[in-house]
């Protein structure tokens, strides 16, 4: 075991595969819930949390180690009723896709003598809810904590063995580099996903049966993306603006320079850009972060989860 208890705050895909891991692996002695419904609370209490409470201040009581679970643009509401309810000593971290703005949002809040510890784990699926949490979420998957400058060692290397033993490889970054890294890997890719169905959706000549129908040739793929959950997107997009806007800027160049080598018809162009691009690929199966499986390892994924 490695917390008495742990108090969980919004109870959904992350934070009710938390719960999942850590039971699996005996981490927690006791598992503590609050999210907003009452029809959260009660799946929760069904599936995962040994106890769940009428209020999020109720949950922390007592915790040593807390875990904001909500849409980034929920964390200052949370904070603010939890500050005064945390118990001397413990850690609180969170979840949240985007730092820079969740740190400015929860740390205020945070008294002297808790240690507040950012955190972000690069794991999800396009579900969310609380029935949509599995132990296994979090193998082999990164978990980026973005402590503070005054963040106390030996609270860093608790949470840190926690997530280790829930099956995540640990890194530490900066916040800022964090929003900017993310805004490249998952942001904006999830914009652009956003985009192509929509024009999809959108275009009058292609029916939107023979969209569904010949979807495997690559569509497919964007759709996944694009089932996200929209409040936690939104709030991605809210907060974590100007790196996104950076990286959309840098992606507008390059999709004019790839319209303009089509238009010329430069194949040596686009056979150049397609083989960099390629290689981007081989570098993440190489790394473990996804499978050489044909069909983008979706028989493999499905076995694992
Ligand atoms: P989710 O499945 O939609 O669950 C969100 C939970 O937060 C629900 O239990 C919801 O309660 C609760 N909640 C929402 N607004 C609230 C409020 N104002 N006050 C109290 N509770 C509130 O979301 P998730 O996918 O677990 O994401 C949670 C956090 O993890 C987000 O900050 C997200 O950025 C981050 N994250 C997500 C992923 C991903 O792929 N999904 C990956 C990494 C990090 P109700 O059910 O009662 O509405």
């Amino acid at each position: 075991m490695i917390y008495q208890r742990v108090a969980l705050i919004g109870l959904g895909l992350i934070a009710s595969s938390m719960a999942h891991a850590m039971r699996a692996g005996g981490l927690a002695g006791e598992i503590v819930g609050y999210a907003r419904s009452a029809e959260t609370r009660a799946v929760a209490r069904e599936l995962f949390c040994d106890r769940v409470t009428e209020t999020a201040a109720e949950a922390v009581a007592g915790a040593d180690l807390v875990v904001l679970c909500v849409p980034v643009g929920a964390m200052e509401a949370i904070a603010a009723e939890i500050g005064p309810h945390l118990a001397p000593g413990a850690t609180v971290t969170d979840v949240g896709s985007v730092k820079q703005a969740v740190i400015a949002a929860v740390a205020p809040h945070i008294p002297a003598g808790v240690h507040f510890i950012p955190g972000h784990p690069m794991a999800g699926t396009e579900y969310s809810g609380p029935r949509s949490g599995f132990a296994t979420l979090f193998q082999n998957r990164w978990w980026l904590l973005t402590p503070l400058p005054d963040t106390d060692a030996a609270a860093l290397e608790r949470l840190t063995r926690l997530l280790a033993a829930m099956g995540a490889n640990v890194d530490t970054m900066d916040p800022p580099h964090h929003d900017l890294v993310l805004a490249v890997v998952s942001h904006t890719p999830h914009l652009i996903a956003y985009t192509m169905v929509g024009v999809a959706d959108d275009l009058r000549r292609v029916s939107n049966s023979e969209v569904i129908k010949y979807s495997a040739t690559g569509f497919r793929d964007f759709t996944r993306i694009a089932a996200s959950d929209p409040t936690m997107w939104r709030d991605v997009f809210l907060t974590n603006k100007d790196a996104v806007l950076d990286i959309l800027g840098r992606f507008t160049e390059e999709l004019f320079a790839l319209q303009r080598a089509i238009r010329l018809g430069d194949g040596d162009h686009l056979h150049a850009y397609f083989t960099r691009t390629r290689a981007i690929r081989r570098g993440i199966i190489e790394a473990g972060q996804d499978t050489a499986a044909p069909d983008f390892g979706r028989a493999a994924d499905a076995k694992r989860t």
